[in-house]
């Protein structure tokens, strides 16, 4: 047995990053300023995106991007049921009510022939997850939303790097919402980050980030600045940290590698995985590039004498971490409780969830302990094959 645990994630750090961290401790400027606004201008030129805000995580993003959005009270938006609380969060925050759809078995994402009988008066934005790094399916989106006058605001969380069409996911919808919590393909420690085209979205969004000031207030206790400033609407504290913006540029030079190294973990769990009868290994479109943040599969638990929850502590004994992704919406009690939905109400994420793991992913993973896992993974399932 491997004697040291192989986690779900790990960051994956260099000199480069604790280089530049300890380069703006010692610059006197931690907070919002030069590397934020660098750390913004190189991440729009890599998804070649107009405009891009930095701000303290996915979550706070999505939360500006539906200010930017003008969803308020009474409006309704349409998300996927299985994702994290923080798509939906931020809209039930501004009073609006989220619509929830449900996903297909093999992508995990939206099921786009299900929108539009959910589409009514008060919709105002769609919402879809890119799963595990793999673009939901935009173009359906896209024309949905211009038939509706709806809003797209992609969450983006495990998406840095990936592609739609030759597209830069980034530069699809009206807004996109990056994470870069330590799980996701480059980190900050926290962070985030919204891409859009919209000159009024970015005026509204760095207004709201840093208290409803004026974007250049955060200048106002250095050299060039000036004391004074004035509040325009009550904002939030939502900015991204020079500390935090230092370790994402250098993370951001290496994204490439980092997706390349993801790739090729993928590559051996698949060609090790594919041929068994009792595993599903993740299905990827022809006309996308798999940003590859997780990598899950599907036990066929009919044929197996073991469940999904036992397989993970199973694993665990192995010194393999895995977990579940995700919860469906509608199983937390407060969604259930909100939103009136039932079990059975979205049979495809409820499927999945039976059977659905997601197992060790990260830039820095050896290839040996791919095969290790694959290993583990092929003895259980004969173990316990019905
Ligand atoms: C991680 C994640 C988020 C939240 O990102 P934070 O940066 O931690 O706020 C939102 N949506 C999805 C789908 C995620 O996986």
């Amino acid at each position: 047995m491997n004697n040291k645990f192989i986690p779900l994630s790990r960051p994956c750090f260099g000199e480069e990053e604790k280089n530049a961290v300890i380069k703006a401790m010692d610059s006197g400027w931690v907070t919002f300023g030069p590397k934020t606004l660098e750390f913004e201008k190189n991440f729009k030129k890599f998804v070649k995106s107009r405009y891009a805000a930095a701000t303290s995580s996915a979550t706070s993003g999505l939360h500006l991007a539906m200010i930017a959005a003008g969803i308020t009270k009474g409006d309704e938006v349409i998300a996927p049921v299985f994702t994290f609380a923080a798509t939906i969060n931020p809209a039930i925050h501004l009073g609006a009510k989220p619509v929830l759809i449900d996903v297909k078995r093999d992508t995990f994402n939206i099921d786009t022939e299900l929108i539009e009988r959910k589409i009514t008066k008060k919709t105002k934005a769609i919402i879809p997850v890119h799963y595990a790094g793999q673009a939901a399916d935009m173009d359906k989106i896209m024309l949905l939303a211009k038939k509706y006058k709806l809003i797209v605001i992609e969450d983006a969380a495990h998406a840095i790097g990936s592609k739609y069409k030759n597209n830069a996911v980034g530069n699809i919808g009206d807004l996109t919402v990056f994470s870069f919590h330590p799980i996701k393909n480059i980190t900050t420690g926290d962070g985030g980050m919204i891409t859009y085209k919209n000159k009024r979205f970015d005026e509204l969004m760095k207004i709201y980030r840093l208290h409803g000031m004026d974007k250049s207030a955060w200048k106002r206790l250095s050299k060039s600045g000036n004391w004074f400033y004035e509040i325009t609407v009550p904002g939030y504290k939502y900015n991204m940290t020079d500390i935090a913006a230092s370790m994402g540029i250098e993370q951001l030079k290496k994204i490439k590698d980092f997706n390349g190294r993801r790739k090729e973990i993928a590559h051996i769990y698949n060609k090790e995985l594919e041929s068994i009868r009792e595993i599903t290994v993740p299905y990827v479109d022809a006309d996308r590039v798999h940003a590859w943040n997780l990598y899950s599969i599907l036990l066929d638990i009919d044929n197996l004498s073991i469940s999904r929850n036992d397989f993970i502590e199973e694993l665990k004994k192995n010194n393999i971490g895995s977990s579940v992704y995700f919860t469906p919406l509608h199983f937390h009690p407060f969604y259930k409780r909100l939103l009136k939905y039932k079990i059975g109400d979205f049979p495809n994420a409820e499927w999945v969830y039976d059977r659905i793991m997601s197992i060790p992913m990260y830039a820095g993973m050896k290839k040996v302990d791919g095969f290790y896992v694959a290993g583990v993974i092929k003895t259980l399932i004969k173990k316990y094959q019905k």
